[in-house]
């Protein structure tokens, strides 16, 4: 009998010609995200079995499994020969804790087993009782399932807890993006939700030192540290935007202030995509949630980049995204109250429905190439590591 943790894939997405595919990437990035421990890593039809770790270290273990995409569940289960005695043995010496009902669920891949899986179910359930006469079945709410899963490798495994995981695509099945990662709440999880896909990606931060805090720089790295533990490693590219926001607020018009900002961020996202071979911009916009964020505003930040743009939490409410935030872990960093370099030089009445018309005519009074051009020059680009 060996202690093993059995690990369940969406089966859905693996089928046909990518099955391979994606089971080397999932695979993979497995062996990465774990690349510190000790373990042997085994794929059986429809299973993946985690084995040979160090039995101190499962906890840890357990935990960066959960965050693997591509993963729905995962358990830590016996692995045993698969014969009628031994599943009978291996079944008695199951604690029940405190629990007082159970049910036996068996999955059967391997075919050639004598009983069907109703008939084991069944079997099994009388072996429990006879063990255990204070226990009793309750098929339809059991304190405990006894997960019985006959594989094809001959090979048995028992387990009543499963954790649930990350569930979506294996990263880096979707491609490579980038996203316009900012100190708040949104743009993390529009990140974490498009890893979720399958798509990996850089991030960039604009600041505008010195409107903007050292702080806020740090804020943002910090955060970038902690999608990274669902989105692997990646380059956070930190643009400088200081002149160039001075140069929006000298020349042009108040309330186009933003739209002409986020048009310059898209344009050196653009740049970024086609220097580093990135094929989408991500943002965390989320419909009418402020001026900026309108159908409108969209189309005219839009009209100057021809890569798809990302926005995930697009329909998401405030309440949502917080939800989610908050369960990657990037909530209590997103409000800490530094500024952000939309805050600075803050219009009192951003438009509402700006014309791609008048944002050109704003722009014609900016030298925007050379100020992009000047901007690029200056990236610091930073390292964000998945420890
Ligand atoms: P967030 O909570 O992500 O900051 P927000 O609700 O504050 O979003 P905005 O400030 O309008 O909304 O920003 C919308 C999106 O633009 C952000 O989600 C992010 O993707 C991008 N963005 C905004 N500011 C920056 C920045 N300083 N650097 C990089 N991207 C930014
Ligand atoms: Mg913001």
């Amino acid at each position: 009998m060996n202690k093993v943790l059995l690990l369940k894939f969406g089966e859905l997405f693996l089928k046909g010609k990518n099955r391979r595919e994606f089971m080397k990437l999932l695979m993979n990035n497995i062996r990465k995200k774990l690349s510190s421990y000790q373990f042997k890593l085994v794929e059986t039809q429809g299973r993946l079995i985690l084995c040979d770790y160090n039995l101190d270290q499962e906890d840890e273990i357990v935990e960066k499994i959960q965050h693997i995409f591509g993963l729905i569940g995962v358990a830590v289960a016996v692995e045993f020969d698969t014969t009628l005695e031994n599943i009978e043995d291996e079944i008695k010496k199951v604690d029940f804790g405190s629990a007082k009902t159970f049910k036996v669920e068996v999955k059967r891949a391997d075919k050639t087993f004598e009983m069907n899986s109703m008939q084991l179910e069944k079997h099994l359930g009388g072996v429990v009782l006879d063990a255990y006469p204070e226990m009793k079945v309750d098929l339809y709410h059991p304190e405990v399932v006894l997960n019985v899963e006959l594989r094809v490798n001959q090979k048995t495994y028992i387990y009543s807890n499963l954790l649930s995981c990350a569930g979506g695509l294996p990263l880096g099945s979707a491609g490579k993006g980038l996203l316009l990662l900012s100190g708040g709440i949104d743009s993390p999880v529009a990140g974490y939700l498009m890893a979720k896909r399958g798509l990996k990606f850089e991030a960039v931060h604009f600041h505008s030192y010195p409107y903007t805090s050292v702080q806020a720089k740090e804020k943002v790295v910090e955060l970038a540290n902690q999608i990274a533990e669902y989105c692997d490693d990646f380059k956070l590219h930190v643009v400088s935007f200081t002149e160039i926001q001075e140069q929006i607020h000298k020349h042009c018009d108040e309330e186009y202030m933003i739209t002409i900002m986020r048009r310059i961020m898209m344009r050196i996202a653009q740049r970024l995509c086609k220097e580093n071979g990135l094929g989408a911009i991500i943002t965390g916009e989320s419909l009418g949630q402020v001026a900026s964020q309108t159908m409108q505003s969209m189309t005219v930040t839009n009209d100057v980049v021809k890569l798809p743009v990302f926005r995930p939490v697009l329909a998401y409410d405030k309440e949502e995204i917080m939800s989610v935030a908050k369960k990657i872990g990037t909530y209590e960093t997103s409000i800490l109250p530094y500024e952000d370099c939309c805050t600075v030089f803050l219009p009192k009445n951003p438009v509402i429905k700006p014309t791609v018309k008048r944002a050109e005519y704003n722009e014609q009074a900016l030298d925007i190439e050379g100020l992009i051009e000047r901007a690029m020059a200056e990236i610091e680009v930073i390292e964000i590591k998945n420890f």
